[in-house]
């Protein structure tokens, strides 16, 4: 069995730099499951991910791998294969031998090594290439074969850091599809740790967001997206990111602090009180929307992404600009004023506390 259970787990580093990375983490992953942990720079990312292999040892609560508690395991009876953004190749090895020496050190006869390192060389696409070294690879070919090397010696788990934040865009873009391939086919319990939003929202089945130690939100990419749990994860999922106003709520009514001239705009929600409305910048309209929320401002900065134009309104209704994600190109002048329109349907509202309101 390989499914992960996370029970109330803390990780405290011990020392001079004394520091709790990871504060009762709860969570369950599935057998077969593709789980992506994203979350800021020392949010405790890769400290889960060591815990899972065996590097760090876990301060507090109980790691079980199905029934089996693991806490005490060591990183070899864990059976995990784990891929770094530093491909982490022997140089002075040949690609086969690379891929051959977790098998060697397992006294896996020679056959069985021949046979297993072939195989995945064929599903990778790096059959041509077993006898060169490292150093006669490119990006792409060295993460393939540091992957080759995890899946010849058949883990129970894949672990991920980072795989691909070394290779150039539109390798990644490639190694990305060929990672959820590779997963389909052998349906291994795989972990995946990264910075890019793309990568969560495209590979996972199942994403975990973290902020300071601490789980924000566990849902599917779209859950994430579209029901985001807090005003962290909101502004953290979604490029460019969720605008924010502070808004007086009445019932389902809210009114901006700032502009608007008092005027109340009925949104999807019951609420009493100082909340945050959030929206997406591809949910504000150009056009007059039935209900909508009329904003006038002016158009401070125009950027150009090819497929969408990003435009950032200068209104009364936040200190920070309102973007706006325009399909296509638009050209509109810096200094000129526009109109757009607030969908109550595409709003959300966030309390105090920067919890979520539910619809
Ligand atoms: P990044 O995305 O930058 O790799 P991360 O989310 O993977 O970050 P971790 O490497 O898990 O973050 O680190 C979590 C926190 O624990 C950080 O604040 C880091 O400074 C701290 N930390 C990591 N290792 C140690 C250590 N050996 N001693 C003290 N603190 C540590």
């Amino acid at each position: 069995m390989s499914s992960i259970e996370f029970v109330k787990i803390d990780k405290v580093y011990k020392g001079l730099n004394q520091f709790h990375a990871v504060k009762g983490v709860d969570l369950s992953i599935r057998d077969g499951e593709f789980v992506v942990f994203v979350g800021p720079s020392g949010c405790g990312k890769s400290t889960l991910l060591r815990m899972i292999a065996g590097l760090e040892d876990i301060s507090g609560g109980d790691l079980y791998f199905g029934q089996k508690r693991v806490n005490d395991l060591t990183p070899k009876e864990r059976g995990i294969g784990m891929v770094f953004q530093s491909y982490a190749l022997y140089p002075h090895m040949s690609v086969y031998d690379n891929m051959a020496f977790g098998l060697t050190l397992e006294k896996k006869s020679g056959q069985t090594i021949d046979q297993k390192v072939r195989e995945v060389a064929g599903i990778l696409q790096i059959d041509h290439l077993l006898e060169r070294k490292p150093k006669e690879l490119s990006g792409g070919q060295r993460q393939r074969v540091a992957i080759g090397r995890a899946i010849v010696r058949q883990p129970n788990v894949f672990l991920f850091d980072e795989p691909l934040s070394n290779l150039d865009a539109s390798l990644r873009v490639q190694m990305r599809i060929e990672i959820s391939k590779l997963h389909q086919k052998l349906k291994t319990t795989s972990i995946y740790v990264t910075h890019d939003q793309v990568e969560a929202m495209t590979m996972a089945d199942k994403i975990v967001v973290l902020s300071q130690g601490r789980i924000m939100q566990v849902g599917s990419p779209l859950d994430i997206y579209n029901t985001p749990a807090n005003t962290f994860v909101a502004g953290f999922m979604g490029s460019p990111t969720m605008n924010f106003i502070n808004v007086q709520a009445e019932d389902d009514h809210v009114s901006p602090d700032r502009g608007n001239g008092g005027q109340f705009f009925q949104v999807p929600f019951q609420h009493r009180g100082a909340a945050t409305l959030g929206i997406r910048p591809e949910h504000i309209e150009l056009s007059p929307q039935p209900g909508a929320l009329a904003v006038d401002g002016e158009i401070a900065v125009v950027e150009h992404l090819g497929n969408e134009t990003l435009l950032y309104l200068s209104t009364e209704l936040c200190e920070q600009p309102l973007v706006v994600a325009v399909q296509g190109e638009q050209s509109p002048e810096i200094g000129s004023r526009l109109s757009v329109y607030l969908p109550p349907q595409r709003c959300h509202l966030f309390d105090a506390n920067g919890d979520a309101v539910e619809r």
